[in-house]
C-alpha cells in the first residue's frame, strides 16, 4: 500500500502548522538569523544552540505562508540533535531536491522531508520551503539578516535555476 504523495504532503503540511514543532524563541542561542522572502512574505526568525559542533536547541518564529511554516518545523526536527557538518548536508540535499536537481530517491539523509519533492514543480512555492534552511545556513554563518533575492547570497544563484 503506497500513500498518494500529493496527500501525503499536503497532510504534513496540515499537520506542521496546526502544531509547529520548536516554534519559539530560544533563551540563550549561540546562533541566529531572520530570513526573508520578499516574493511571499515570509518572514522568519531562526534561532539555536551549539554545543560543541551539535545543535542542542533550535526554535524558529515569524510570520510565514503554510508552506514555510511546515519546512521549518520539519527542519528543527531533522536538525536537532545533529552536528553542523551533518544538518549542512541535509541542507544541501532538501535545496538540490526542492529545486529538482536531485531525486528524493537519491537523498541518502532526506528521511520524511522527501515529502516536500514535489515543490520543484511548482516554482513559486520552492523559495519558501527553502527559506529555514536559507536562514539555519546563515545562522551558522553569522550573517545576521537573509534574503532569497539577496545578489550576495551564495544560494541565491541555484534558488534562480528552478
Ligand atoms: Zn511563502
Amino acid at each position: 500500500m503506497t500513500a498518494d504523495p500529493k496527500t501525503l504532503y499536503q497532510e504534513v503540511i496540515l499537520d506542521h502548522n496546526r502544531k509547529p514543532r520548536n516554534y519559539g524563541r530560544l533563551d540563550h542561542p549561540s546562533h541566529q538569523a531572520e530570513g526573508l522572502n520578499p516574493l511571499c512574505g515570509d518572514h522568519i526568525h531562526v534561532a539555536l544552540e551549539l554545543s560543541g559542533d551539535r545543535i542542542v536547541a533550535i526554535a524558529f518564529h515569524g510570520e510565514s505562508c503554510a508552506i514555510c511554516k511546515a519546512s521549518a518545523s520539519m527542519m528543527t526536527v531533522a536538525v536537532k540533535g545533529r552536528s553542523r557538518s551533518d544538518a549542512e548536508a541535509l541542507m544541501r540535499e532538501f535545496v538540490d531536491m526542492a529545486t529538482g536537481r536531485l531525486a528524493a530517491g537519491d537523498a541518502a539523509h532526506i528521511g520524511r522531508l522527501a515529502v516536500f519533492s514535489g515543490i520543484s514543480e511548482l516554482p513559486m512555492r520552492v523559495k519558501c520551503a527553502i527559506l529555514p534552511w536559507h536562514t539555519l545556513h546563515a545562522a551558522f554563518d553569522e550573517v545576521a539578516t537573509t534574503s532569497t533575492e539577496a545578489e550576495a547570497d551564495p544560494m541565491h544563484t541555484p534558488i534562480g535555476d528552478a
